[in-house]
């Protein structure tokens, strides 16, 4: 099992995670920010549990992330 977790609040649209993990990341309409699919939230995180095959996508997501508010570890 890994968590990923989002500083949603600085986001910046960039749209490099939901190219690296579509499955896991979308932009939203409203606000121009991608949210984490199914997260749960906490305060201005977001944060999910995932299985342990999303580990790779969500990694480079992370990497890709050009203002780094992607973190990714295993549980
Ligand atoms: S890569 Fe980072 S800044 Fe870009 S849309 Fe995703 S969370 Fe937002």
């Amino acid at each position: 099992m890994i968590q990923i977790v989002q500083h949603r609040h600085k986001c910046i649209g960039c749209n490099a995670c939901v190219e690296a993990a579509p499955e896991y990341w979308k932009m939203s309409k409203a606000d121009g920010k991608c949210y984490l699919k199914k997260a749960k939230q906490k305060g201005e995180y977001f944060m999910i549990n995932a299985p342990d095959f999303a580990l790779d996508e969500n990694v480079q997501a992370a990497k890709n992330c050009p203002v780094r508010i992607i973190t990714v570890k295993q549980l």
